[in-house]
């Protein structure tokens, strides 16, 4: 059996056993006269998102959208792969990510070498969506899902320039992707994805406090889970953000970039101390997490310095 969670009206969310653990990976899937999926997961997801949309009564050959909320693999990867079993589907993606999901080649290849060959077998083959298959989107594009249910679409730079937030009318609640961080929930964790090569603090920022305008009754997090404190987790998100800047600020005051990121590296693993108890998460966000989101978050912070 497929975890399958009931997170709204005629919204589920599929844990999709990314990288084959447990409560890592949400996909939604909207019920509506039109069928959507938010996020795809990885191709080596693909089997597991088939089931469980089979587990609630839906037939793949009734999906009409596949939205990805931006083209990282863990997010849009199975994408190609999904579709052959959707021939209806058409795949939803910002209009900056569109020709890498037609191409994977370039994209493949930045993953490649910034993550090695274990990390892309996790992935799996990215295979490639035909033009035709595209809807390209961006800020304030609208997609109606019947019976009052519609998406709409905000463009959420920072963790990645080609991110979408969406935002669905029935039950007020906002897709993030990976714009506002990563989430445990239980816990109310929140934790920066500050990835490389692309993550932007400022456009980061602005997208978070944009999102806060929305006043939206729920963020369904890609990683992982549903919260309904939303102002709550908005504001801890821009609050970490800022005291990871106050960190690499005071250490580039005392002249020695060098010692911020071993800084960082410190205060984010103290910071993933208090999910500890989830120890799947825990060690995954020690083993990836940390180092991933310190090292763009540094790789953001020298370019700054250097362009002045
Ligand atoms: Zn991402």
């Amino acid at each position: 059996m497929v975890d399958i969670t009931n997170v709204g009206q005629n919204i589920f969310m599929i844990d999709d056993q990314l990288y084959s653990l447990p409560g890592w990976g949400s996909v939604y899937l909207l019920n509506e006269e039109k069928k959507a999926l938010v996020d795809t997961g990885p191709s080596t997801s693909a089997k597991i998102v088939l089931e469980g949309i089979k587990q609630l009564g839906v037939r793949p050959e009734d999906i009409d959208y596949l939205v990805v909320t931006h083209i990282h693999l863990d997010h849009a990867g199975g994408a190609g792969t999904l579709i052959k079993d959707m021939p209806k589907a058409r795949v939803v993606v910002h209009q900056r990510g569109a020709r890498h999901l037609v191409d994977p080649s370039r994209l493949v290849a930045s993953v490649m070498e910034a993550s090695g060959q274990a990390m892309m077998a996790k992935y799996g083959e990215m295979v490639p969506v035909g033009e035709g298959r595209i809807m390209a989107v961006g800020e304030g594009d609208v997609i109606e899902l019947g019976r009052g249910q519609t998406l709409k679409f905000f463009d959420a730079p920072g963790h990645a320039p080609h991110e979408l937030c969406i935002y669905e009318s029935r039950n007020r609640g906002i897709f993030t992707g990976d714009a506002v961080g990563v989430y445990v929930p239980g816990q109310e964790f929140l934790f920066p994805a500050a990835q490389p090569p692309n993550f932007n603090l400022e456009l980061c920022i602005g997208t978070i406090r944009r999102l806060m305008t929305l006043n939206a009754s729920r963020i369904y997090f890609a990683h992982f889970g549903v919260t309904e404190k939303v102002h709550k987790m908005l504001q801890m998100a821009i609050d970490k953000l800022l005291v990871w800047d106050r960190i690499v600020t005071e250490a580039v005051k005392q002249g020695n970039l060098d010692s911020a990121a071993a800084k960082l590296t410190e205060h984010a693993r103290a910071d993933v101390e208090a999910v500890r108890k989830n120890r799947v998460i825990y060690e995954y966000l020690t083993g990836y997490s940390v180092p991933t989101s310190v090292s763009g978050f540094m790789k953001y912070q020298r370019e700054k310095l250097a362009t002045g």
